[in-house]
């Protein structure tokens, strides 16, 4: 494998509409199945790989014999709805030819955006990664309140890929990348290779375009690509209209890739300390302070009070017993059940609470430790 892959645990690819389905509305079910060989090899080589694929509203049209032309709202909600149920059994008929798992996952931006869902739906891709399947994620496209765009799922992937702190968004559609025009207008039009850095003059050359079956065109594509690699995850833009375009890729087919800003632990990690709020205080024990600041969750065990009234997923400050603030992270229990669960073994919560909650009251990937 080539140098895309390098270092690269955690990917999220997405798959633009043109690509699963033809110009009649059906699905290209030969294209699907390399891709699901593509999607093998990955998750062979221990990657953990997140899709994000457009093709329900193209799909649903054709089943539902909607007209040609732009469709109303409504209508676009109602060929999601039918095109969603096909593409996730595509889906899951490829991977399980290929031995691998899949797992549906609908999302609306609006859950990336609430932080509470977005713990939710982090944690939940989270467990289907480590348990090896593949999660397969649209926008909840039947629920969306405004229009729905072609390129949202640019967007959405880049927001998912920020979710799920991957090293790699690979959007894959009819372009082989960034050129310094349009290449079907202007000849001279030539390809970049990298971008080390999103400046006004290469926004400016991503001329808006699209094609038939829908694709979110250049600009959204580099919307997507300055949101990811603010957050630590690189970008590579490739023509995903061959058979096997990963195995392509690696191979060495032409792309574009935007270097990633910062790491995503460190782009995680500002994020909270940046956070609003905090909305309470969480007083720990020696011991829990001393595995704070070795790197660890915060258990309930050595909570020894909890101050304020806040939410699940809201930021709160971790004190120490002698009153100086040594982290801020987000809360995975409100105060009231941190209080009830306080000094408590984690394995006593069920029976504290009535629910199964998480193990920890903070986790280490949701806490930064301050200086003191
Ligand atoms: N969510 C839409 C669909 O599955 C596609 C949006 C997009 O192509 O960006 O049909």
């Amino acid at each position: 494998m080539t140098a895309i892959l390098d270092g690269v645990g955690r990917l999220v690819v997405k798959i633009g509409s043109a690509l699963l389905v033809d110009e009649a509305g059906g699905l290209r079910r030969g294209w699907l199945e390399a891709f699901a060989r593509d999607l093998a090899e990955l998750v062979n080589t221990g990657r953990e790989v997140v899709v994000v694929s457009s093709g329900a509203i193209a799909l649903g049209r054709s089943t539902l014999a909607l007209p040609k032309g732009t469709l109303r709202l409504e209508e676009k909600q109602a060929a999601a709805a039918a095109g969603q149920i096909a593409l996730a059994h595509a889906y899951q008929a490829a991977l399980a030819e290929v031995g691998v798992a899949c797992a549906q996952v609908l999302l609306t931006l609006g859950d990336t955006e609430d932080r509470r869902r977005y713990l939710n739906a982090r944690a939940t891709v989270e467990t289907l990664l480590r348990l090896r399947a593949v999660p397969v994620v649209n926008e909840n496209d039947t629920v969306a309140t405004t229009e729905i765009r072609f390129g949202d799922n640019d967007r959405l992937s880049a927001r998912v890929a920020i979710m799920a702190s991957a090293d790699l968004l690979l959007l894959l559609s009819d372009v082989d990348g960034l050129y310094t025009g349009d290449p079907r207008s202007q000849k001279d039009a030539a390809h970049i290779a990298r971008i080390a850095e999103l400046t006004p003059e290469i926004e400016a050359m991503a001329a808006s375009r699209g094609s038939a079956v829908g694709t979110g065109g250049m600009v959204a594509k580099l919307v997507a690509a300055d949101l990811a690699t603010r957050s630590g995850c690189a970008v590579v833009i490739a023509d995903g209209r061959t058979e096997r375009p990963l195995r392509r890729l690696l191979e060495g087919a032409r792309h574009t890739v935007f270097a990633a800003r910062t790491s995503p632990r460190r782009a995680r990690k500002e994020w909270i300390a940046a956070a609003i709020g905090p909305m309470g205080v969480v007083v720990v024990d020696d011991g829990a302070a001393r595995a704070l600041g070795a790197g660890r969750s915060l258990l309930p065990a050595g909570v020894v009070a909890v101050e304020g009234a806040f939410a699940r997923g809201d930021a709160v400050l971790v004190r120490n017993r002698a009153g100086r603030t040594i982290a801020k992270g987000l809360s995975a229990y409100d105060a009231d059940d941190a209080r009830r669960i306080a000094g408590h073994q984690s394995d006593a919560t069920e029976q504290l609470l009535g629910f199964r909650g998480r193990d920890e009251v903070i986790h280490r990937d949701h806490l930064v430790l301050l200086e003191p």
